[in-house]
């Protein structure tokens, strides 16, 4: 018999839990979608997370194979090789990731984050040079921002692109950066003024990882996202051409803060599905698991546990539904957001603690979902502002 609970070659989907109130976000034509996109992780991605975890990073082909299923960029106007949808499609791709605890792929950076600050910031020409192979999976992309001796206090980077006329020159390193290994193009924050004024001196340049002087270190070795690569990047007298600038040059900062919403709320769509579908499996493992003569489950205090396992997913759900909405609608602030990121991660944190608490031992082994979730999902903490930032971002509201 297939043990559901354990890594397998194979998904082998728990029974569904669902939270305390139906969820109203979804059409029939996101559900449609969504069989195309569970297809999709379950047999593309899902069998191959040892051999990519190993390796530090998922195989380059999975990005064509995501780009011919119509799960990269979906978002993107159709003229620019996208699907034109609305972001309830790019929250499906992002749930169903989740569901099979593929935390390799960083489609969501390139399709969600990457290209909407093309989308929205680019020149036509470069619209249409990139759009539409970032759609295909023909090139992959990455954003740095974090440095070596930065992260928060983002106005403090150091990397510099000197004006040089018709050409910049850059200089500066990336630490941490997601899709970095596989990048085939990087927006990279840079300082490009001197006024001393980190917001106004800051701007996003596009920088092709054929550039002479552009090398990337080999994945990161981290404590979860194995599969994930995630690089450091150095710049070393890289001429970029001007027109390679993304928006208006020193505008950088302001284009970064517009986007930060919704990469937050992402954050949290991904954490709260990470948390249903870890609670699903220690549910079932529960179910199966016998001591002292009967199951796991059936003890009071299990079942009092998961109670108000499901209960907090409940209000995450309904908390991150409402941001989605929000979202679609073009109404969400940015202090709901970082609440959504910050409450959201938290508390993905504490239910996976507890489903591994329900494996016992076993919960602690590699091998199974739960172990690797436990990890994985701690980076939801940190990247995207940690939750101090986002602590402060609330407080300076009230
Ligand atoms: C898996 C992973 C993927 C990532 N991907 C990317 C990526 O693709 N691109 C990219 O640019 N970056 C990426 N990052 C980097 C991430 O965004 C930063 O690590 C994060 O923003 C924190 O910055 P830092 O590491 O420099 O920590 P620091 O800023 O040095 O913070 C250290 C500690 O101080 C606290 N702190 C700092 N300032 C304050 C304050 N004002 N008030 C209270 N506490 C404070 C922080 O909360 C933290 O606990 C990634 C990180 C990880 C782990």
């Amino acid at each position: 018999m297939t043990d559901r609970t354990k890594m397998t070659a194979k998904f082998v989907a728990p029974p569904e839990t669902g939270t305390l109130l139906p969820r109203t976000v979804f059409g029939p034509e996101h559900e449609d979608y969504r069989r195309t996109a569970r297809k999709f992780f379950e047999h593309e991605v899902f069998p191959h997370w040892e051999e990519w975890e190993a390796q530090g990073h998922v195989d380059r082909g999975l990005w064509n194979k995501a780009g011919d299923a119509g799960l990269l960029c979906v978002a993107i106007p159709e003229e620019f090789g996208g699907l034109g949808a609305d972001r309830i499609f790019a929250t499906v791709v992002m749930e169903e990731q989740a569901r099979v605890g593929a935390s390799g792929p960083g489609f969501s950076l390139h399709s969600e984050i990457v290209a909407p600050y093309i989308l929205h910031y680019g020149t036509d020409a470069q619209k249409r040079e990139y759009l539409p192979k970032m759609a295909s999976g023909e090139i992959i992309g990455a954003i740095g921002m974090t440095e070596p001796s930065t992260g928060s206090d983002l106005q403090s980077i150091r990397t510099r692109a000197e004006d040089k006329g018709d050409h910049y020159v850059l200089n500066g390193s990336k630490i941490f950066i997601t899709n970095g290994y596989l990048a085939d193009l990087v927006i990279v924050v840079a300082k490009t003024g001197a006024s001393g004024k980190g917001s106004a001196d800051t701007s996003l340049i596009l920088v092709e990882a054929n550039s002479l002087g552009f090398t990337k270190g080999k994945p990161l070795k981290k404590m979860g996202m194995r599969a994930q690569d995630t690089t450091e990047l150095f710049f070393n007298d890289v001429r970029v051409p001007k027109e390679n600038v993304l928006g208006t040059e020193g505008m950088g900062f302001m284009m970064l803060m517009q986007q930060l919403a919704w990469e937050r709320l992402m954050i949290a769509i991904q954490a709260q599905a990470s948390a249903e579908a870890n609670f699903d499996i220690a549910r079932d493992y529960v179910k199966n698991r016998n001591a002292f003569g009967r199951p796991v489950a059936a003890f009071q205090t299990m079942r009092h546990r998961m109670a108000e396992m499901q209960t907090e997913l409940s209000v995450g759900r309904a908390f991150v539904d409402e941001c989605l909405k929000a979202e679609v609608a073009g109404t969400l602030t940015p202090m709901a957001a970082a609440g959504a990121k910050m409450w959201v991660s938290e508390m993905c944190s504490r239910v996976i603690d507890q489903c591994v608490n329900m494996h016992g031992g076993y919960g602690f082994m590699w091998e199974y979902p739960v172990a690797r979730a436990f990890v994985d999902n701690r980076a939801h903490r940190i990247y995207g502002g940690t939750n101090d930032i986002m602590k402060e971002l609330i407080s300076r509201a009230l």
